[in-house]
């Protein structure tokens, strides 16, 4: 079975709760398996970043959107251990500035796009003024509803100038969420990442479903897939998305750059 089930085929509509945040359908052998295979992966998509970094064309951009507790932390450590600074970074989306305020929502975005030869991790992202803004009604519903198709356009525009994109929304379960804020709550080294404010959000789950549903039915596209992740399980999250990564890098079918001419002659005296 491939990772394939977990795409979302581009105008489907998307109801969440027929998507299983324990299914297991990769790796139904358990933990101790998935997390081997995730150390292999791990390997592999250092030896392919450092081949994206010499070759120093295409671009890796990966957007991961969770509920809170969702685990894009956990995943960016897991997933992107051993890869190489130098050529992955991560951008964090908060809650915008003033001056953010004041431009278009894509504004702020386009900057952190990566480069040729990098991948850039986006932690939430352009996703947030279809989501929080949504669920919250920060702007008129008119506003927030045109941006479908704008950020369809927007990754459209970077993925025919070179931009490689993957989208990743981890897929939990309010009693998981429980759980993980539970643990927040009780373990001393865990406390600092608890906000009251998440009981808030948390109050809303189903308008946040509605909203994640909302952007996975419109925005999932050829160009840009959205991927559901099973995400109860963090062994099995880091699997999934890995099994992605590594399985899209080496579709891109990339080289080395030439050496220079005649090096065979070379001695370092
Ligand atoms: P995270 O929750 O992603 O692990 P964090 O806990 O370090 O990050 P938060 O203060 O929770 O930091 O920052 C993210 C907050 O910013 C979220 O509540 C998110 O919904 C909000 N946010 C992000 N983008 C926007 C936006 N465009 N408009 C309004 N709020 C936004
Ligand atoms: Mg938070």
């Amino acid at each position: 079975m491939s990772h394939e089930i977990y795409r979302v085929g581009p105008g489907s509509e998307v109801d969440l709760t027929r998507h299983d945040p324990r299914d297991l359908a990769l790796c139904a052998a358990g933990k101790r398996e998935g997390r081997r295979l995730t150390g292999e992966l791990n390997a592999e998509l250092e030896a392919l970043q450092e081949l994206l970094w010499a070759e120093g064309w295409h671009k890796l951009l990966v957007v991961l959107q969770a509920m809170d507790t969702g685990g894009k932390d956990g995943t960016i450590r897991h997933v992107f251990d051993g890869t190489n600074p130098q050529g992955v970074k991560v951008a964090s989306f908060k809650r915008p500035t003033a001056e953010e305020l004041a431009h278009d929502y894509l504004w702020r975005v386009h900057r952190h796009a990566p480069g040729s030869g990098e991948i850039v991790i986006f932690n939430r992202s352009h996703y947030e003024d279809v989501l929080v803004v949504r669920v919250h009604e920060l702007v008129p519903a008119a506003t927030w509803s045109r941006r479908y198709d704008h950020i369809n356009d927007f990754e459209r525009r970077l993925a025919d100038e070179g931009t490689t994109i993957l989208k990743f929304f981890l897929h939990i379960s309010k009693e998981e969420q429980r759980e993980r804020l539970q643990a927040r709550l009780a373990e001393p080294d865990k406390r600092w990442k608890f906000a009251r404010g998440d009981l808030a959000e948390r109050a809303r789950w189903d308008d946040y479903r509605a909203a994640y549903e909302a952007v996975l039915s419109r925005t999932s596209t050829p160009w840009a897939p959205w991927y559901v992740v099973p995400a109860d399980r963090k062994w099995y999250r880091n699997l999934v998305v890995s099994r992605v990564l590594v399985d899209t890098l080496k579709e891109l079918d990339m080289r080395f750059p030439e050496a220079e001419v005649g090096l065979d002659d070379v001695v370092i005296e």
